[in-house]
């Protein structure tokens, strides 16, 4: 008797053991421009208070895409019935701030521009000069230098050979330390990074564009910015133009040799923040046989609330992604009722602060990964593919794919054999390029995984003449489109979850 059970269930086994490979555009079809447009118009609609992180719209929002996840059966990356990552953010308002040196008090935005995360009151003796403030393989501004617990001052800029071309690089390009914003934050992070306490940072383009914005302010008025949440004795620097840092290094033009100044500098800061808290919406399906390995497919859940009274829905930005992701991971639930479970794991990471620096995704890659990024196989992440740009009116029938071979050239493959398989989209690779001047490869939630070398690919419509504004409502999405290329990442997905290795990181930075 149990001898013949038990080849029962041996022949129930073997049955399902050759169950027929899974057809994926069955589930493909799953997704439909009729469901992406019901949910659509709930999560875009004015309830939602236009999503504003911290605020009462975003709790309803994340409520909601728990409430979807629930009803979908599918659990909490937490594995209870906790959907949501908190994560601490602060509001930061205008900081008072008085600056003396050598005597001589500075005008506030005029002169400098205080740091707004630090309350401190201090007197210095000494700062060091740090020159351009480069640390590159083939350069340094810190050899011999110790700036541990020190206050800096760096210099806008790099040295250039006498060919005209950049030390760091030996070319006439642009390097990262050249110029703008992203060589300033460059320039801060190392000096923080190698200990210095305090940073002045000089940057006159950077400093006219701020203390313009900033003399504009009202206080009275003025909301503040939304920030990630500094800990008590977080570095922090204040910037200034080269005119006033000769007050503090006289000869700051013409020498970049990095020297000890002796000074008498004295700050006082008072901050004025207050605590929001906000959270990443955390859903998840366990892979049936590399469960360790996962796929993280992201959009922002996040928009920019109400402005002057007007809600701004978001239907785009970035509610056709949040859609997109709902209707993908039910896609992969009716596969799993069919027996076809994902053989790695997905995460469905709903993000919130996108539109406020990339917080969310920032705090998940940065500082709790709820999975370890090592096991992290790849992000497709969803910001805008429901509308048309002023580049595609007369072929509606494309979408812009970023960064998929920047880390991994078989991302790039799978995404583009999944097209012609299944979808046939025009991909357009305008964008797909570090130095477009767009910087888009740097400016939705992917960048915080490219970063630690984990492949992105970015989906992505372009901006049109509803971007960021109250009218980016959902009568204007195209549904077909948004249908079509909601495909495209679930077919991707797919392949990337179910294939036998898992995709090669050949590019590594
Ligand atoms: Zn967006």
């Amino acid at each position: 008797m149990i001898k013949n059970l038990l080849i029962g269930v041996f022949t129930i086994t073997s049955v399902a053991c050759a169950q027929a490979p899974a057809d994926p555009t069955v589930y493909g079809n799953s997704i439909t421009s009729e469901e992406l447009k019901e949910l659509l118009y709930t999560y875009a609609s004015d309830e939602f208070e236009g999503r504003e992180t911290g605020e009462p719209g975003q709790k309803k929002a994340v409520q909601y895409l728990k409430d979807q996840y629930v009803a979908m059966n599918v659990a909490s990356a937490y594995g209870n019935d906790n959907y949501f990552q908190e994560i601490p953010f602060e509001r930061q308002k205008l900081a008072e701030a008085t600056l003396t040196i050598n005597g001589k008090e500075a005008t506030i935005y005029e002169d400098y521009i205080p740091p707004r995360n630090v309350t401190v009151d201090e007197t210095i003796t000494e700062i060091i000069y740090v020159g351009y403030g480069i640390d590159a393989d083939n350069y340094s501004d810190y050899t011999n230098l110790d700036v541990k617990d020190k206050v800096v001052i760096i210099k806008s800029g790099e040295p250039q050979n006498e060919d005209g071309t950049y030390v760091t690089s030996g070319t006439k390009e642009k390097t990262q330390w050249t110029s703008g914003r992203r060589a300033r934050r460059l320039k801060i992070d190392t000096a923080h990074k190698l200990g210095a306490k305090v940073v002045f940072i000089v940057d006159d383009l950077g400093h006219n564009y701020y203390s313009k914005a900033y003399m504009k302010i009202d206080p009275e008025t003025y909301e503040g910015r939304i920030s990630e949440f500094s800990e008590e004795g977080a570095p922090y620097y204040f910037m200034t133009n080269t005119e006033f840092a000769k007050t503090i290094v006289p000869d700051i033009t013409t020498n970049h040799t990095p020297k000890t100044v002796t000074t008498n500098i004295s700050y006082s800061i008072k901050k004025d923040i207050e605590l929001l808290s906000s959270e990443n919406v955390v859903a998840y399906i366990e892979g049936s046989e590399k469960p360790d390995e996962l796929i993280i497919i992201s959009a922002h859940l996040d928009h920019l609330g109400i402005e002057n009274g007007e809600v701004a829905n978001g239907a785009d930005d970035d509610g056709s992604g949040t859609v997109a992701m709902l209707e993908i991971a039910e896609a992969f639930q009716q596969a799993i009722k069919d027996g076809y479970p994902p053989k790695r794991s997905i995460l469905f990471l709903h993000l919130t602060g996108e539109e406020k620096g990339l917080l969310g995704s920032k705090y998940y890659a940065d500082k709790d990964p709820i999975f370890p990024l090592e096991n992290t196989v790849a992000n497709l992440n969803i910001d805008m593919i429901g509308r048309v740009d002023k580049y595609h009116k007369d072929d509606r029938n494309y979408v812009y794919v970023i960064g998929a071979d920047m880390l991994s050239s078989e991302l790039y493959q799978i995404n583009e054999k999944a097209n012609k398989t299944y979808t046939n989209i025009n991909l357009d690779y305008k964008y797909n390029n570090e130095t477009d001047p767009n910087r888009y490869y740097y400016r939705s939630d992917h960048y915080n995984f490219a970063k630690h070398n984990i492949p992105v690919a970015f989906y992505f419509n372009g901006t049109h003449e509803d971007y960021h504004k109250v009218t980016d409502t959902p009568d204007k999405i195209q549904y077909d489109l948004l249908e079509k290329r909601t495909r495209l990442v679930f077919y991707t997905a797919w392949e990337l979850v179910n294939r036998a290795q898992r995709i090669v990181v050949d590019k590594a930075k």
